[in-house]
């Protein structure tokens, strides 16, 4: 079945640029599936459970996050 989730694009994440190193993108999801282990690392997504909708896209200052087809 045909789905939609959120990729990081890590050439375009930039942590260390983001406020106290902290992903706004991992803020803005309702589901908390973007984790973020540690300051100044980039996000990890959680594929299984994305809804893709797009509040991390538009949270990320370096359009780093894409919904993705697959
Ligand atoms: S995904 Fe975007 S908001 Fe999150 S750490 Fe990377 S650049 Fe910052
Ligand atoms: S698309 Fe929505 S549900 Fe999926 S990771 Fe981003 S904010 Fe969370």
């Amino acid at each position: 079945m045909p789905g939609k989730m959120a990729m990081v694009d890590f050439n375009k994440c930039n942590p260390a640029s983001c406020a106290n190193g902290v992903c706004a993108a991992a803020q803005a999801c309702p589901r908390k599936l973007l984790v973020q282990e540690n300051p100044r690392e980039p996000p990890m997504t959680n594929p299984a459970l994305c809804r893709a909708c797009g509040d991390c896209v538009r949270a990320c200052p370096h359009n780093a996050i894409s919904i993705m087809q697959f």
